[in-house]
């Protein structure tokens, strides 16, 4: 081996979660960026070539609680197929949030040998007693931000444990004691209201109707409810400050805990109970759009079909003030693409067709079949191009050859530094299609697993799907991100493809498919 192939392949990782927090010089972007390019060069003086930076890997504006990172995921495959064999960064929170998400990157990293470098922390796994040091700073380092975290959440808890309410808005009904904090008095004329909202709901047995029937009693009155809609009436039939009940952590099932409240309900409890028992019983019939503010399900998953961008939600007001949800691009499309898609119609498109899929084995084994021709056709272009690469490989190996003749047989000094130089430039792209090769071979080995073992794959789609619809309603975006790869939208059609079951090994290409053409593009 030379030194050029011996050298450190180095990637950083940058992140920066907020736009705030980029303002802040310490963490911004390009400060991380020539820190970490600072130490390279420090290394690089002690111990000559040590290491190459290969690329750099930026998460802009997102979080480090979890890896779903752009950046973060291609970085990660680069370390599978040895593009990069050291990562740099900063600060362990760069990387992870998490210590379970950090003993998983660490044990990646370690199954592909490749090291990790925090200048912050001074975790060095290039350095002795490696495994150690690393794990021990990252509980030290969990350890002191979740304390911080905590420190504000134990008193917001032990509050909440006590009965007393938290900060924000009283529910209708309600008004804040000035005088005692976290007591609830009753606003008679207001708790008046809630009574009927109930009594209303039991007779009705309708969100809907009871919504219709309160507004318009109460739309132009001045009673305090201002937005009446369904979600409206719904969290207040759910919400069990009214019968006395303070709720911990009501979004969050595993912490979720009732405590009796310190102030009076308003609702008596056998009437509260016979509404629950109702909306149990139609909870089928409510449909995701009642539950809060616009669900934009399938965000992360849509997609320009031209330039790749991911569309985001985003509402707007029409001229007659109605309310529209879109799924859109950020900007105009370079490409050309669609600015964005109704996001209702675009749900209704995609469950439908989902629903569909799991229903037809006939069509979804069609499409199964289709997608593994498809795969077919790019393995074998693959194969070609693998082929290619071999030639020109050959091609270069004999011209190396040819220079270091040359080079044994030139004497001038001046002529010799410009074949070495020209030798250098030869290995480099020597390398560079030996990593085209190394990539290509994994990605035909992915590609060959795909079309592999998929027994009873309707199967097991037609209960995934079938679970997304299934009430409880409530992680119905993560079932979803399970089911479908991605969403691609193109000049016309809303173009779908399935994930595998196995989730690292998408299988998007598998069942790529065109439920129903001709949507119009939205005007914005
Ligand atoms: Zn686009």
């Amino acid at each position: 081996m030379n030194n050029i192939e011996s050298k450190r392949k180095i990637g950083f990782y940058i992140r920066v979660s907020t736009e705030r927090q980029a303002k802040v010089v310490e963490g911004s972007l390009k400060n991380q960026k020539q820190m970490l390019l600072a130490e390279v060069n420090k290394r690089n003086l002690l111990n000559k070539s040590w290491g190459e930076l290969i690329e750099v890997y930026v998460d802009e504006g997102i979080s480090g609680k979890d890896i779903n990172r752009p950046a973060f995921q291609k970085m990660l495959k680069d370390i599978e197929i040895e593009k990069i064999d050291t990562i740099m960064f900063t600060e362990l929170s760069r990387l992870s949030r998490s210590l379970k998400d950090f003993l998983n990157i660490f044990e990646f990293t370690q199954k592909y040998n490749c090291d990790l470098i925090c200048l912050k922390t001074d975790i060095d796994t290039t350095s002795p007693y490696k495994n150690l040091i690393t794990k021990i700073l990252m509980v030290f380092g969990e350890f002191e931000r979740e304390m911080t975290s905590q420190r504000t959440s134990i008193n917001a808890y032990e509050r909440s444990k006590r009965g007393l309410a938290n900060g924000g808005a009283a529910p209708l009904g309600y008004y804040r004691d000035k005088k005692k904090k976290g007591y609830l008095l009753i606003d008679k004329k207001e708790s008046g209201i809630v009574l009927e909202i109930f009594k209303t709901y039991i007779k009705e047995k309708s969100i809907q109707r009871t919504t219709e029937a309160i507004k318009s009693k109460y739309a132009d009155s001045n009673s305090g409810l201002k937005k009446i809609n369904k979600s409206r009436i719904y969290s207040i039939l759910t919400n069990k400050s009214y019968i006395g009940v303070r709720e911990i952590y009501k979004k969050d099932k595993s912490k979720y805990e009732e405590v009796k409240a310190v102030w009076n309900g308003i609702i008596d409890e056998k009437l509260f109970r016979r509404a629950e028992n109702l909306l149990k019983a139609n909870k089928e019939r409510l449909h995701w759009r009642n539950s809060g503010r616009f669900n934009y399900l399938l965000s992360g998953l849509m997609m320009c079909g031209k330039c790749g961008e991911k569309l985001q939600g985003k509402c707007a007001y029409s001229r007659i003030n109605k309310k529209h949800y879109y799924y859109s691009h950020k900007n105009t499309c370079k490409d050309s693409g669609i600015s964005g898609i109704d996001a209702e119609v675009t749900h209704k498109l995609v469950f439908d067709w989902l629903d569909e899929i799991s229903n037809n084995g006939d069509r979804f084994n069609q499409l199964k079949t289709e997608g593994k021709i498809r795969i077919r056709k790019k393995i074998d272009f693959l194969n070609t191009a693998i082929e290619k690469l071999k030639a020109e490989k050959k091609a270069l190996v004999k011209e190396i050859e040819a220079r270091l003749n040359e080079l044994t047989n030139t004497k001038s000094e001046i002529v010799k530094n410009t074949i070495e130089e020209s030798i250098i430039k030869l290995n480099q792209s020597k390398k560079d299609i030996e990593d085209k090769n190394i990539y290509i071979r994994h990605e035909i080995d992915r590609l060959e697993k795909l079309i592999q073992g998929d027994n009873n794959l309707f199967g097991e789609y037609s209960d995934r799907i079938k679970s997304i619809f299934r009430p409880p309603n409530n992680g119905t975006k993560d079932k979803l991100r399970e089911v479908i790869s991605y969403i691609k939208l193109d000049d016309k059609n809303v173009n779908i493809a399935l994930s595998a079951v196995n989730l690292k090994e998408p299988v998007s290409e598998l069942f790529v498919s065109t439920p129903r053409a001709g949507l119009e593009p939205a005007t914005r």
